[in-house]
């Protein structure tokens, strides 16, 4: 029996294959369901096709099941969730809450490219829709990190549809965790600061928020993050037992040496009866332990 009050899940972006800095995030979110007996969702965040690789869905796929990240239920994929997304903008439409934009980046310049209040109404059909962000202050609470208090000023308006027609991170995101029953967010830093808006429209579509918990992004020696955008290298099923036992130590896990050999079940589940995420508390970096070999 799973435990009805934790549904997790890790919800890549199809932009090129996984990389160890996304098994990170991937293995953070998986223990974190597994050690409370909850439900682990994949969804496949494929929102943006000129960004993305058309074969990378399915690599990151059997990538996690080698690793034997196994998930529960079916994969969801973005692309198949317009109808939802188009149904949430048109709530926020009869709320007030969104409104059309035509301004550019240029205009928007002079404000950190930030966008605040309603403008100016369409001359034509190219335009976004923005959320209207509240003027009050907005706080998120994190299990890992100190709670962030953001002020109006500082967030503006965020695209939910955009010019070009392509739905927005922002509003997929809310949608997809609230349709999965998504309790819980485990995630990287580097999203920490998309979660005041995210807050803000779970509040005016109705949806309960989640608990979050940002992880510390994987840096290289250099203090350069690992991503795709500077060539982390990508997984491969070969040594996935080593890359796992080390990816543990990397989350702060310490698996005992003689782990290292005994294949992904038995690793995984030693981690999950040893799952720690306090060990990630307050840390904004994570790094190879030194006396390690860095995996790329
Ligand atoms: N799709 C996002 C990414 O790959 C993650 C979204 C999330 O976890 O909220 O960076």
């Amino acid at each position: 029996m799973s435990n009805p009050n934790y549904i997790g899940r890790f919800a890549p972006s199809p932009t090129g294959p996984l990389h160890f800095g996304s098994l990170l995030a991937a293995l953070a979110s998986y223990l974190d369901a597994k050690s409370q007996q909850g439900t682990w969702l994949v969804r496949i965040e494929d929102l943006d096709p000129p960004r993305e690789d058309p074969t990378a869905a399915n690599a990151i796929l059997r990538i996690l099941d080698d690793y034997q990240l196994h998930w529960d239920g079916r994969v969801v994929y973005q692309s198949q969730q317009h109808a939802h997304y188009q149904a949430a903008l048109e709530q926020l439409i009869a709320q007030n809450r969104a409104f059309p934009c035509q301004c550019t980046r240029k205009q928007l310049s002079s404000q950190h490219g930030k966008h605040f209040g309603r403008c100016s109404p369409p001359t034509h059909a190219d335009f976004a829709w923005r959320f209207l962000a509240s003027t009050e202050i907005t706080t998120c609470h994190d299990r890992l990190q100190p709670s962030q208090i953001y002020a109006a000023d500082q967030l503006g308006d965020c695209v939910i549809r955009r010019r070009d027609h392509y739905w927005s991170y922002q509003l997929a995101v809310v949608v997809d965790d609230a349709l999965s029953g998504v309790t819980d967010v485990v995630r990287g830093i580097d999203l920490i600061d998309s979660t005041p808006w995210q807050q803000q429209l779970q509040y005016r579509l109705g949806y309960a928020t989640p608990r979050y918990a940002h992880i510390p992004v994987a840096t290289e020696a250099n203090g350069q993050k690992l991503s795709k955008q500077n060539f982390a290298k990508p997984l491969t099923s070969d040594d996935s037992g080593a890359t796992l036992w080390q990816a543990l130590h990397w989350l702060r896990q310490d698996p005992p040496l003689d782990l290292q050999n005994s294949g992904n079940a038995l690793l995984l589940q030693w981690a999950i009866e040893h799952w720690q995420i306090h060990r990630l508390q307050q840390c904004t970096q994570l790094s190879a332990p030194p006396h390690f070999q860095n995996p790329l």
